[in-house]
């Protein structure tokens, strides 16, 4: 990684100018953040002391898809989307090979009861809902658990064969379809609401997204979209936690690139909000990163407990080091209480309409 510290950690960003085609505005001009090899961009997915084999598939593979052994990360400067340079998003092959066997998906989400408010205040008649990434369908349970509307009238659309098949078990119907390519597979033409949880930031192609989305919109339906706070994700890398890596994440949002990215798509921004700041999952959530972040490199200390030790020990270890980092680290517990609260929780979440 370019301009690191001794210690790994992105302290700075690069901030160099370069030219590159945002994928939301077209804008050549922008400010590099960050770059990487695609040995770390494999390392951040998959530790070669845990399957060295995998490992070298991975990094090979990621090469192939980019076409490149370097992954620039780019902020546009006139709608600040940070992107992916080159812009492509990981593939089934990408997911397959960095997800074992099982995916952790949450219960619950600050999005979800957001948005549900959000659907029930529309106050339609069994509207139709239709979810692209739903997981193992936790939205879509609440959905049917709070009557919004009956399982007939849901639509999910996921790839993971655990969570299609969790889905199933709620009676609504789950296909495995790139609706950018495949729209015509879906039951209904036109959707109240169309949902799309923690997944555009996964996605390229983004403005033939849209069109299908607009197609599958009814006159007066609503697309729901929350993706990661980009601010968080900042916070995290410049003191050192986790990278926001492609081609996981191939892009990070803002309300002034959904605002830019509804308007060449005519559609309206109706509403942006962010998740509230919360002390306890942003403690947890830096102090894990960064002890997730070390592990990556072979001869750290959290690589050993990660991947050399198991059962109890790893478990008490890993806890004994995080909390150790805890005590050490003073400016960023500083930080989180005083920067990190103007900047809020995990999680923004938007509201578009047509025009
Ligand atoms: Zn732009």
């Amino acid at each position: 990684m370019r301009l690191l510290s001794s210690k790994n950690s992105l302290r700075k960003y690069t901030l160099k100018k370069v030219n590159s085609n945002c994928p939301i505005c077209d804008s050549r001009e922008a400010i590099q953040m960050w770059a990487a090899s695609c040995e770390q961009q494999a390392s951040h997915f998959l530790s070669p002391l845990k399957d060295s084999e995998k490992y070298q598939e991975l990094k090979n593979y990621i090469k192939f898809l980019q076409g490149t052994p370097y992954i620039s990360i780019n902020k546009c400067s006139i709608c600040q989307f940070t992107y992916s340079y080159p812009y492509i998003a990981g593939d089934k092959k990408f997911y397959d090979l960095i997800f074992a066997t099982s995916n952790n998906y949450p219960k619950e989400r600050w999005e979800f009861s957001e948005s549900i408010s959000i659907i029930y205040n529309e106050r339609l008649k069994n509207p139709k809902i239709l979810e692209i990434g739903a997981g193992d369908g936790a939205f879509l349970k609440k959905i049917l658990n709070k009557k919004i509307t009956n399982q007939n009238n849901i639509t999910a659309i996921e790839y993971s064969i655990l969570g299609k098949s969790k889905i199933e078990k709620l009676g609504i119907k789950c296909f495995p379809i790139d609706i950018r390519a495949e729209e015509n597979k879906l039951p209904f033409k036109k959707y109240d609401f169309i949902c799309l949880f923690q997944v555009l930031e996964h996605l390229d192609d983004i403005h033939n997204l849209m069109n299908k989305l607009k197609l599958l919109l009814t006159k007066n339906g609503k697309i729901l979209i929350a993706v990661p706070n980009e601010k968080i994700i900042e916070f995290n890398e410049l003191n050192g936690a986790l990278l926001d890596m492609p081609p996981n994440h191939v892009g990070r949002w803002s309300k002034i690139s959904f605002k830019k990215f509804c308007e060449i798509n005519n559609m309206l921004l109706v509403k942006h909000s962010v998740e509230p700041f919360s002390i306890k999952n942003a403690i947890f959530m830096i102090f894990s990163y960064r002890f997730l972040k070390r592990s990556q490199k072979n001869n750290t200390l959290e690589a050993f407990i990660r991947y050399k030790l198991n059962g109890k020990l790893s478990w008490f270890l890993t806890r004994l080091v995080v909390i150790l980092d805890f005590m050490r680290s003073p400016r960023i517990i500083y930080k989180i209480l005083f920067e990190n609260k103007k900047l809020g929780g995990e999680s923004q979440l938007v509201y578009i309409s047509k025009r």
